[in-house]
C-alpha cells in the first residue's frame, strides 16, 4: 500500500492507472476509521483495479466554536487498518497542501443545504461539496462511495456530481451499528459511558417511529413530538433537530403516505450525533 501526502503524486498515480484503463474507486474519509468506514472500502474493492481512501480531518467544514482540533486522529492505526482490507493508496495530505494560503474557490448549493444539518452548520456543506470536488480532481476516480449514515451529504454529493456534470458514480453504503443498535462514528469515541447509554435513544427513537407508521400513525408532527420527548427525557441530550421529510429535497412532510425520511441530530453532552431512517408504511 502507497501512502501519498502530494496532491501532484496523487494525480500522476491516477493518470497511469487511467492509461492502463484501470477502474480507480475512492472512498473519501475523515480517518480514526471503524467499521462503517471499512464497509464503505470494501464495497469499494469489489468495483474497482485501484481503490483510495483519503484520510484528512478538512478544516473547511468545521464552524470555529467546533472540534476540529479535537477530532480523533490515529493515522498508524488507520494505516494498518486499510492495508488489511487490501486498499492500494492511502491519500493522506496536510491542509497546506489543500488550502494554500491564496485559496479563495469554493462549491456550494442551494437548496439541499438550507434543511436538516446546514441550518445549525451553515458553512459545513460547502465545506464538504469543496473537499470532495478537490478530492475528485486530485483522485480522479470512476466511482466513489459514501455512507447513507450521513444521508444530506450523500444528496449533497450526488446534486453535485450531477450539476457539474462530473463523471463519477456514486455509491451509497448502509449505515453500520454497535451491536446495541448505535450508528458507528468517530465521534463516538467522545461518549463517557453514561452519554453512550443516552446515545442509544436515537436509534430506539426511530425503531419506535417506524412501529408507529406501520401500526397506521401518518402524523408526522405527532411521530416527531413523541420523539423528542422520549430523546429528551435521557440525562445529557439537547435536541438540534427531529425531521420527517421528503427524501429528495428533504422539505417536511405532514402526512406520511409515502416513504419518508427521519432524520435526527442530538448533542449528548458537547457530543453532537446524527442519525436518519427511511420509515416505510407497512
Ligand atoms: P467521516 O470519516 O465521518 O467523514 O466519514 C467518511 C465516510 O464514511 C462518509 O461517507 C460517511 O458517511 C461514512 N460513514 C461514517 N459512519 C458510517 C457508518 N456508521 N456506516 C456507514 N458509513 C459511515
Amino acid at each position: 500500500m502507497k501512502i501519498i501526502n502530494n496532491v501532484k503524486k496523487m494525480q500522476a498515480c491516477a493518470d497511469q492507472a487511467r492509461f492502463e484503463y484501470k477502474k480507480i474507486a475512492f472512498v473519501p474519509t475523515m480517518g480514526y476509521l471503524h467499521e462503517g468506514h471499512l464497509s464503505l472500502i470494501r464495497i469499494a474493492r469489489e468495483l474497482c483495479d485501484l481503490l483510495v481512501v483519503s484520510i484528512f480531518v478538512n478544516p473547511s467544514q468545521f464552524a470555529p466554536h467546533e472540534d476540529f482540533d479535537a477530532y480523533p486522529r490515529n493515522f498508524q492505526r488507520d494505516f494498518e487498518m486499510t492495508e488489511k482490507e487490501g486498499v492500494d493508496i492511502v491519500f493522506s495530505p496536510e491542509i497546506d497542501e489543500i488550502y494554500p494560503s491564496k485559496f479563495q474557490t469554493y462549491v456550494s448549493l442551494e437548496k439541499i443545504p438550507i434543511h436538516l444539518c446546514g441550518i445549525s452548520r451553515p458553512i459545513f456543506f460547502r465545506g464538504v461539496a469543496t473537499v470532495v470536488t478537490k478530492l475528485f480532481n486530485i483522485v480522479k476516480p470512476h466511482t466513489a462511495v459514501f455512507g447513507k449514515k450521513d444521508y444530506q451529504q450523500l444528496l449533497v454529493i450526488r446534486r453535485m456530481v450531477s450539476d457539474l456534470h462530473m463523471d463519477i458514480d456514486i455509491i451509497g453504503g448502509e449505515t453500520i451499528r454497535e451491536h446495541d443498535g448505535l450508528a458507528m462514528s468517530s465521534r463516538n469515541t467522545y461518549l463517557t459511558k453514561t452519554q453512550r447509554e443516552s446515545a442509544l435513544s436515537l436509534n430506539k427513537a426511530m425503531k419506535s417511529a417506524q412501529t408507529a407508521v406501520e401500526s397506521g400513525v401518518i402524523d408526522a408532527s405527532r411521530i416527531i413530538s413523541e420523539t423528542k420527548a422520549f430523546i429528551s427525557s435521557h440525562p445529557g441530550t439537547q435536541i438540534d433537530y427531529v425531521a420527517i421529510c421528503d427524501p429528495e429535497t428533504l422539505e417536511d412532510i405532514q402526512v406520511i403516505n409515502r416513504p419518508a425520511l427521519m432524520a435526527l441530530a442530538v448533542k449528548v453532552g458537547s457530543t453532537r450525533l446524527i442519525d436518519n431512517m427511511i420509515l416505510n408504511m407497512k
